[in-house]
């Protein structure tokens, strides 16, 4: 029985009628308040204004019929059950009244009917509502997980999935037939060890919700990170029927991670680099100038040996230079790193300069005994380059120097070709040779192969560095090839075009290096 007040609508022009139909649900317990109307416009009225839970309505009014107040019931309130009391008007009518929309037809000569029509009207009322409630609800859930930025799926006991959301196929790249109906380990990486996928299973298993971070493979194959976590759907039994994944994308996140820490250990490293080197430098700028005054001292004694003089001197010059070459690397650097580094083209004749190397350095290496030697490429034409002869000098120096401070016996080599258009240059020796791991990190700033070397062999790790900014400088690219206890091979190339050859009359500024 209803519990709330009725809403009633009632369309009826007999009274006396009327009073027999309140009466009749009156005793029967209906609770109700009725709007009785007896012609259209008051009908009209009501429906249009009103709120109703029930509309009662005779069939024959005088102006009027119970069909046309059904069709419009039905278009002002589709959802108000209407009921059709009449006296008979005939099966064929009532059939058509029935196939409108009216949810039953009521004999007024039955009316021991209506109470359970009513009943059965306001029921199915509740129930379309009920039903509307869940469907709704639904709809809002499962709109919830379409369009969720993470990725859910559900599969059943056995891992085969039977619903994802538009997030899962776009992560993993699978169309939707083929990921229905098979296994999540289709997304399996093998990054993962597989106590991994067994704790998951234990966890999932017993009821317990698993969380943890996979390492997953797309259908391109790559691996994407994910956080995720899965949880059971219970039966009615409380028995597990289906797992829920829910997948979030930490693939940029971990790499930003991997790049803070790969940061880290840089920023940690280039810390002690520059320790080393302050170290380096205070060594190397006070050993030179030590020396520097302690011979200065012994020239000023007035008993000094007079045969001593010009070794002291000798000495004295060396280590100035020494000193100026360590000053000259840190300008150098801070000018690069500033751009004040300017770079003036001129065609340079190679063969000529790499000569003139040849001579500053004869000496240097003939001391050490070790032979240093040009290759000029067989050519009939001289190969002239359009570039900086002071950077190439330098960057040649550089090489030469290092090459002489780290070979003790066998030749130093320069030689130079063109490969397509570039010129590339090979300072080949016979010397100590570098270790593979090194041979990227020592174009690093204050790189050296071995900490103690500036102790053995002197320099500041700042010579290939600087080399390796010049050469890129000119537009070219710098590489080694060494190997331990054998020798190194550094190359560098610069931008060469074969016209310029065909210029060489018209030029005048061919650069005497
Ligand atoms: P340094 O002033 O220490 O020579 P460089 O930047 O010129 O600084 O060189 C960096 C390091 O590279 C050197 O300390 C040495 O370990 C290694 N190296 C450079 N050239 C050679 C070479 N020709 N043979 C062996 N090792 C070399």
């Amino acid at each position: 029985m209803p519990e709330q007040k009725l809403n009633v609508l009632y369309l009826e022009d007999n009274m006396s009628d009327a009073e027999l139909i309140i009466t009749r649900l009156k005793s029967e317990g209906f609770q109700f308040h009725l709007k009785l109307v007896s012609d259209e416009k008051a009908f009209v009225e009501n429906i249009i204004s009103g709120s109703f839970d029930l509309i009662l309505s005779d069939y024959n009014l005088p102006a009027y019929t119970g069909r046309e107040a059904l069709k419009l019931a039905n278009e002002k309130c589709p959802q108000v059950p209407f009921i059709c009391i009449s006296g008979a008007i005939g099966e064929d009518l009532a059939v058509e009244m029935l196939k409108e929309g009216a949810v039953d037809y009521i004999l007024k000569d039955k009316l021991g009917k209506l109470p359970l029509a009513i009943r059965r009207a306001l029921n199915e009322v509740l129930e379309r509502k009920a039903r509307n409630e869940a469907e709704r609800e639904l709809h809002k859930l499962s709109q919830a997980v379409e369009s969720n930025p993470v990725s859910i799926a559900i599969t059943n006991v056995k891992g085969v999935v039977e619903y994802a959301n538009p997030r899962f196929y776009e992560l993993c790249g699978y169309s939707s037939h083929e990921i229905l109906g098979h296994k999540t380990s289709i997304l399996k990486s093998g990054e993962m060890p597989p106590e991994v996928y067994k704790e998951l299973w234990q966890t999932i298993l017993s009821g317990n919700i698993w969380h943890g971070e996979l390492i997953n493979k797309n259908k391109k194959g790559e691996l994407y990170w994910g956080n995720i976590s899965i949880s059971s759907i219970l039966g009615k039994d409380d028995e597990i029927t289906h797992f829920v994944s829910v997948t979030e994308d930490i693939t940029e996140k971990k790499k930003n991670e991997q790049e803070l820490i790969k940061a880290k250990v840089r920023a940690e490293e280039s810390d002690m680099l520059k320790s080393t080197f302050l170290a380096n430098m205070s060594h190397e700028i006070r050993t030179p100038l030590n020396s520097i005054i302690g011979f200065s001292e012994l020239l000023a004694d007035p008993d000094f040996d007079e045969k001593q003089k010009s070794e002291f001197i000798r000495t004295i010059i060396q280590n100035g230079t020494n000193l100026l070459s360590v000053i000259s690397d840190i300008i150098d650097i801070s000018k690069l790193d500033s751009g004040q580094v300017i770079i003036r083209k001129h065609l340079v004749s190679v063969s000529q300069l790499v000569n003139e190397v040849q001579k500053d350095f004869f000496y240097k290496a003939k001391d050490k005994g070790i032979g240093l030697r040009v290759i000029h490429p067989l050519s009939d034409h001289e190969i002239l380059v359009e570039s900086d002869s002071d950077r190439i000098r330098q960057i040649i120096n550089n090489l030469v120097g290092n090459a002489i401070k780290f070979t003790d016996s066998g030749y130093i080599e320069i030689s130079y070709h063109v490969k397509g258009d570039y010129l590339v240059f090979r300072v080949k020796d016979t010397g100590i040779g570098i270790p593979h791991d090194f041979q990227k990190k020592i174009f690093e700033r204050f790189r050296q192969v071995d900490a103690g070397f500036s102790r053995k062999y002197g320099g500041n790790g700042l010579g290939l560095a600087i080399t390796k900014n010049l050469v890129e400088l000119l537009g070219g690219e710098i590489w080694v090839n060494s190997e331990p206890e054998q020798g190194s091979s550094f190359y560098f190339s610069l931008p060469y075009r074969l016209e310029l050859k065909s210029n060489i009359s018209e030029s005048s500024s061919v650069e005497k290096a």
